[in-house]
């Protein structure tokens, strides 16, 4: 089960974190992965070598998510190095806490640009390969935090949230041609972006949390795997939450 042989695959936001462990996870099921960043050379190194180390290939591919130009570029450039894009993982995001009386509007700008408009820009890139194979997994992270929202998060709670409508709309619109597009919303995970929380927020998290632990990347990982893999093909427009059952 959950063979992607032969599947060529995009993370993007590989260099780090969820990223990274999808690529890693992707790679592992014979993906082979194109590992995105922003600016992280170095750190998307390790990435593709974990993923060589997993078993599998694939390359370093740098884009800004927001760039619509260097989005469909950098898909183009793929899809006719390696052929049809299988997998496109929207997981590229920022963060940036604040309470909404000082909330600021290019802080909002920032999110929506990478968080929302990266999502659509790389969707629709990838898109037009998958249509034409009639064959494609279009998979965007959102967070709990986009359902439930959080207080100092109303900002990136708004950007998470979008990308429901987003993948419901393209599962409306391209699933008779084979292409699904579901969301994975985790919980809290420990990565770079969740190293700021003070022991105080997470000892409560924690206890709020049904399995009594914080998110490691590889529990998102995994449920990346599933949505990519054929075993999914009648999954389209869903939301699968991973979170330790924060949220049911
Ligand atoms: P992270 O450790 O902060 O890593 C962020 C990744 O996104 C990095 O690879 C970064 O590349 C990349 N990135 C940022 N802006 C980009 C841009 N404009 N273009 C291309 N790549 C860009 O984040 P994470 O915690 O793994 O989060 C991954 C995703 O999961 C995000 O969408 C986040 O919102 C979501 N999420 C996280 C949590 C959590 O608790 N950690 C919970 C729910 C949802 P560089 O290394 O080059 O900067």
């Amino acid at each position: 089960m959950f063979d992607l042989s032969g599947r060529v695959a995009l993370v993007t936001g590989a260099s780090r974190g969820i990223g990274r462990a999808t690529a890693v996870a992707l790679a592992s099921r014979g993906a082979w992965v194109a590992v995105n960043y922003a600016t992280n050379a170095e750190a998307a190194g390790e990435t593709l070598a974990a993923v060589r180390a997993a078993g599998g290939d694939g390359e370093l591919l740098p884009f800004d998510v927001s760039d619509a130009a260097a989005v469909t570029a950098a898909v183009e450039g793929l899809v006719q190095r390696k052929g049809p894009l299988s997998i496109a993982v929207a997981n590229a995001g920022v963060n940036i806490d604040g309470l909404l009386l000082r909330a600021q509007e290019e802080d909002f700008d920032r999110m929506l640009a990478t968080n929302v408009k990266g999502t659509l820009f790389l969707a629709k890139a990838a898109v037009r390969s998958m249509m034409k194979a009639r064959h494609g997994r279009i998979i965007a992270v959102s967070s709990v935090v986009g359902a439930m929202g959080n207080a100092g998060q109303s900002m990136y709670a708004a950007s998470k949230s979008a990308l429901v409508g987003m993948m419901r709309s393209i599962a409306r619109e391209y699933g008779s041609r084979g292409v699904t597009a579901n969301v994975v919303s985790p919980g809290f995970v420990e990565t770079d972006m969740t190293a700021g929380m003070s022991d105080d927020a997470r000892k409560k998290l924690i206890e709020m949390t049904p399995a009594g632990r914080i998110g490691r990347p590889d529990d998102v990982a995994a449920a990346v795997v599933y949505l990519a893999s054929n075993e999914a093909g009648w999954v389209t427009g869903q939301v699968l939450g991973v979170n330790g059952g924060l949220r049911m």
